[in-house]
C-alpha cells in the first residue's frame, strides 16, 4: 500500500446500507471516533428492504431513532391483510392476517415488545440512520471506494479512492467493518468461507406510481399476491404488488427464467403487465425504475478475521421472503458496535470481539435457510391454485376451488393447510426474536441445561432471562407516571445490573466496583416501578437476585438468589464482568 495516511480513526466502516449506517450510529452514540465510507453518491436509491420487525425496531428505539423512523413508515396496522387474488379488480381467493395483526396473534406481538413492527423502505430508513450518526459525530464520506487493506498488530490501514477526484489515500483505523453488501470485496479480501450458492432464481421488479387506493384502502396490506397465468414463473409462481407508499407508489414483481437471460421489457410491455396485475386498464401508471435481483442462498461461516469484522449482506445473502434482510443487518451491527466501543475505550479486552462472529454467524445461517424455505413453501399454495393437467391450469384450479363437490372440498382443505404453512413466513415472531447468544460474552447458568420451548420456536416468542436471551419486555411505570419498558432501563451503550428492592447487596456491590460502563437499575423502585407486577412474573430469579444485561439488551449472566452481603455480591459481579469483558 503506497498511499499516504490521510487521517486516523477508531473504526472505519465501509458501506452505508442498513448494516453500516446502524454501526456508525451505534458507535457514534457510544462516543467512538467512526468514519463511514460509501461508494455511491448517496444512500439507497431503490426501496428494497422494508419490513422492520419488533427486534429491529427495539434497536432503533435504543438508538433514539424509533420515532423518526415511524414518521416515514407505513404503520403496523396497515401491514397485514396479505391476500391472494386474481388481480386487484378481480375475484379474491384467500387472505392471511400477517405480521401479527390478526386477532389470534396480536397479543403475542404486543406482549413481547414495546415496539410494533413498521414498514419503512430503505430509501427512508438509511437517511434516518446516517443523519443521526452524523449529528452524533460520525464522519461520512460518500463517493468513496474501498480498495484494499492491510492489518497488523495495532490496526488496519485501508486504501480508499475518492471517486470524484480519483485521488487514492489511506486511512488508519483500529478496526475495519465490512458492511459492503452482497458482493463484498472485504469478505473476499479476508478470505471468509462462504457456504451455499448465489443466483438460484431471478425476479424482476418495477417501481411505479399509480393511485390504487380504491382497490386497497379497505383491505390494507404491504403485500398482495396475484394469481394469474401472466406472472406464474418460478418457485413463488405468483405476481406481487408491494405497497411502497400507501397507496400510490408500488413495486410490481414476478419471477423470470434466469437461464434465458435478464428480460428486457419496453415501457409499454411493463405497463401492460402491471395492468394485468391490477386488472384495470384505466389506471394511469408512471414507471419510475426497474431492476432485477437474484435469489441467493449463501452465508459465511465466520464473520471476522483479526481486526476486520463483516456484517449484513456481506455475510448472509438471501431473498426477501420472511422479511429478514435489513432486520438481520441492523442486529449484526448492534451486536458488534458496543463490543468495538468497549474495546476501543479500554473497558474490555480484545477477545470480547470474537463473540461477534460466534453469536451472529449461526443467526445468519438460520436466516438464509429460513428465507429460502419460505419461497419453497409457496408450492402447496400453487398446487391449490392450479390444475396442472388442464390446458389453462390457473383457470381450472380456481374453478376447482369453487366446486361444491368433493374435489372442491378437498381443494379447499388443501388451501387451508397451505395458508397455515405460510404462518412460518408471515407470523414468525419466534424466528424474528428467539435468537440466543452463545459465546464467551455470555455466562450460562451453572445448572442450565437446554432451553425447553413451550411452543413452536419459529412461530412464538419465548421470553426468558436465561443468559444469551434478550431481556424480556414488560411495562414498568416511570417517574412521571408514564409506562416505560424494561428495555428502556437498560442498553444505551452501557451494561446494566438489574435487581429488585430486596437486592440492596447488588446495588452496593456495583457502587463499590465503580465500573465505568455499568449502571444499576432497581426494578420496583421509583422510576422503574413494577406497578403491574409483570416483571415479578417473568424475571425467573428471586427479587434479591440479579441480572447482568449487556448494552445490546442480551442477558450476560444471572444470579438467581439473594446474597447476604455486598462483598460477596461484589466478588461475583466483578468475576462475571471480567469473564464477559475478557479482562483476564
Ligand atoms: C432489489 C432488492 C430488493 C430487496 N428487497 C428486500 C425486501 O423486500 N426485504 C428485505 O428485508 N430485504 C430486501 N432486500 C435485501 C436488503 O436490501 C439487504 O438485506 C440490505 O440492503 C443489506 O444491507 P447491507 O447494509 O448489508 O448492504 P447494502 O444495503 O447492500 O449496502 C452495501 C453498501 O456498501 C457500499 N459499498 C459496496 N462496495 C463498496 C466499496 N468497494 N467501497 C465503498 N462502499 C462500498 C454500497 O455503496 C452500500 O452503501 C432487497 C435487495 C434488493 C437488491
Amino acid at each position: 500500500m503506497t498511499a499516504a495516511i490521510d487521517f486516523e480513526t477508531d473504526v472505519l466502516i465501509v458501506g452505508s446500507g442498513p448494516t453500516g449506517a446502524t454501526a456508525a450510529l451505534a458507535l457514534a452514540t457510544c462516543g467512538v471516533r467512526v468514519h463511514l465510507a460509501s461508494k455511491w453518491n448517496w444512500l439507497a436509491s431503490t426501496p428494497r428492504a422494508h419490513i422492520t420487525n419488533t427486534r429491529a425496531v427495539e434497536v432503533l428505539r435504543d438508538l433514539g431513532v424509533e420515532a423518526e423512523a415511524r414518521k416515514h413508515a407505513t404503520p403496523w396496522e396497515w401491514m397485514g391483510e396479505t391476500l391472494w387474488t386474481t388481480s386487484f379488480a378481480g375475484p379474491e381467493i384467500a387472505r392471511l392476517r400477517t405480521w401479527g395483526t390478526g386477532e389470534e396473534r396480536v397479543g403475542d406481538y404486543l406482549q413481547q415488545s414495546p415496539c410494533p413492527m413498521l414498514d419503512i423502505p430503505q430509501t427512508f430508513m438509511e437517511p434516518v440512520l446516517v443523519h443521526e450518526a452524523a449529528l452524533r459525530g460520525a464522519s461520512i464520506a460518500m463517493n468513496t471506494e474501498y480498495l484494499s487493506h492491510e492489518q497488523d498488530a495495532d490496526g488496519v490501514t485501508v486504501a480508499l479512492r475518492d471517486r470524484l477526484s480519483g485521488r487514492e489515500y489511506a486511512v488508519r483505523a483500529k478496526y475495519l467493518v465490512g458492511a459492503d453488501g452482497a458482493r463484498s470485496k472485504i469478505v473476499e479480501d479476508i478470505g471468509l468461507e462462504l457456504e451455499g450458492h448465489v443466483a438460484r432464481a431471478g425476479t424482476h421488479y418495477t417501481l411505479f406510481k399509480a393511485d390504487l387506493s380504491r382497490y386497497v384502502a379497505h383491505r390494507p396490506s404491504i403485500l398482495y399476491w396475484i394469481v394469474t397465468p401472466d406472472a406464474s414463473f418460478g418457485e413463488i409462481g405468483q405476481g406481487l404488488l408491494r405497497a411502497i407508499r400507501p397507496w400510490n407508489q408500488w413495486i410490481a414483481g414476478w419471477g423470470f427464467d434466469k437461464d434465458a437471460g435478464e428480460p428486457q421489457y419496453t415501457e409499454e410491455e411493463l405497463v401492460r403487465r402491471i395492468r394485468i396485475l391490477i386488472g384495470d386498464d384505466s389506471v394511469p401508471i408512471e414507471i419510475e425504475s426497474r431492476m432485477v435481483w437474484y435469489v441467493n442462498q449463501q452465508y459465511a461461516t465466520t464473520y471476522s478475521k483479526g481486526r476486520v469484522f463483516c456484517g449484513g449482506d456481506a455475510v448472509h445473502r438471501h431473498p426477501p421472503s420472511s422479511g429478514l434482510g435489513s432486520n438481520t443487518c441492523i442486529q449484526d451491527a448492534f451486536n458488534l458496535a458496543w463490543k468495538l466501543a468497549y474495546v476501543v475505550k479500554g473497558w474490555a479486552g480484545p477477545a470480547l470481539l470474537a463473540s461477534y462472529s460466534l453469536e451472529r454467524a449461526p443467526v445468519g445461517r438460520q436466516v438464509v435457510l429460513r428465507a429460502n424455505q419460505s419461497r419453497l413453501d409457496y408450492a402447496p399454495l400453487n398446487r391449490a391454485f392450479r390444475d396442472l393437467d388442464a390446458p389453462n391450469p390457473v383457470e381450472a384450479g380456481l374453478a376447482k376451488l369453487a366446486d361444491p363437490g368433493p374435489d372442491g372440498v378437498a381443494r379447499r382443505a388443501a388451501l387451508a393447510e397451505a395458508l397455515q404453512l405460510k404462518n412460518t413466513e408471515f407470523n414468525a415472531l419466534g424466528t424474528e426474536t428467539n435468537q440466543r447468544c452463545v459465546s464467551g460474552a455470555v455466562i450460562p447458568d451453572a445448572d442450565g441445561g437446554d432451553e425447553v420451548w413451550a411452543r413452536d420456536p419459529g412461530l412464538h416468542a419465548q421470553a426468558t432471562t436465561r443468559p444469551g436471551a434478550k431481556l424480556p419486555h414488560v411495562w414498568l411505570v416511570g417517574s412521571d407516571g408514564r409506562r416505560i419498558s424494561t428495555l428502556d432501563v437498560v442498553g444505551r451503550g452501557l451494561f446494566t445490573l438489574v435487581t429488585g428492592l430486596a437486592g440492596r447487596a447488588w446495588v452496593d456491590a456495583a457502587q463499590a466496583l465503580g465500573e465505568p460502563g455499568l449502571r444499576t437499575v432497581v426494578i420496583g423502585a421509583t422510576g422503574a416501578l413494577d406497578a403491574y407486577y409483570a416483571w415479578h412474573r417473568v424475571r425467573e430469579i428471586d427479587e434479591a437476585g440479579a441480572l447482568l444485561v449487556r448494552p445490546d439488551g442480551v442477558v450476560a449472566w444471572r444470579h438467581a438468589g439473594a446474597l447476604g452481603d455486598a462483598a460477596a455480591a461484589q466478588a461475583l459481579l466483578s468475576r462475571a464482568l471480567a469473564r464477559v469483558l475478557d479482562r483476564g
